[in-house]
């Protein structure tokens, strides 16, 4: 199976993963309350799909957590431009409009505390990743690459994926919901599936055991 990321080369660490889609119904708005028809969200599961990563994927996403640069700058655009034009202020207008020169030290300092705010998150990332096992470190990579490269949309509907593990497989029903953020009757059916349905789903997929590590998914910029 093709990496979901490069496309190019073969995967070789695979996830069984199943669909989450979610329709946005988004209602009408109107000045007359009796017109009015709130937003809905319908949740259901999909299929079960397997989606895989290459080695080469995995090393260089190490290589980017290690050495954030890149994405510092990607993440951090609006915060370099800010900075720019701050510093512009300031070196024009000094001992002429001191108000816009001030004005330029407000945005420079905007800009420091979006700055530190992601290379605090970044460092901590780094350190995290850097404590895991090499076998922990491989999945949570992988998972990650596969959560930000599988497609985020199907027609009207956005999808997501959970991935299937021996860690899943042990979860309570209330988890699915608090982590996976699965509503309740879909909570239930994902819980029957893997317990009862689920052995004949998994030979389908070519799978004889399942994972039993648990993918890092809680790790964000706004910890
Ligand atoms: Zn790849």
């Amino acid at each position: 199976m093709e990496c979901i990321s490069c496309k190019g080369r073969e995967g070789s660490f695979s996830f069984k993963t199943i669909e989450v889609r979610t329709i946005l119904n988004p209602g009408r708005n109107s000045l007359f309350k009796k017109n009015r028809i709130p937003a809905t969200r319908t949740q259901k599961l999909g299929d079960l799909r397997e989606l895989s990563v290459c080695d080469d994927c995995i090393e260089k996403r190490y290589h980017e957590i290690l050495h954030p640069w890149k994405e510092f700058l990607n993440t951090c655009k609006v915060g370099v431009i800010l900075f720019v034009i701050g510093l512009a202020l300031i070196v024009f207008y000094i001992g002429r409009q001191n108000i816009l020169a001030i004005g330029g030290a407000a945005l420079i300092a905007l800009a420091l505390y979006r700055f530190l705010k992601y290379w605090g998150f970044a460092l901590r990332r780094k350190d995290e990743y850097m404590k895991f096992s090499e076998d922990n470190r491989r999945f949570a990579l992988a998972w990650e690459i596969v959560s930000q490269s599988a497609p985020k949309r199907d027609g009207v509907e956005s999808i997501y994926f959970v991935p299937i593990t021996k860690a899943t497989e042990n979860m309570k029903r209330e988890d699915f919901m608090k982590y996976y953020g699965l509503t309740k009757e879909n909570a239930d059916q994902f819980h029957k599936m893997l317990h009862g349905k689920f052995k004949a789903a998994s030979q389908r997929l070519g799978q004889d055991s399942l994972d039993d590590r648990e993918p890092n998914t809680e790790l964000t910029e706004n910890d």
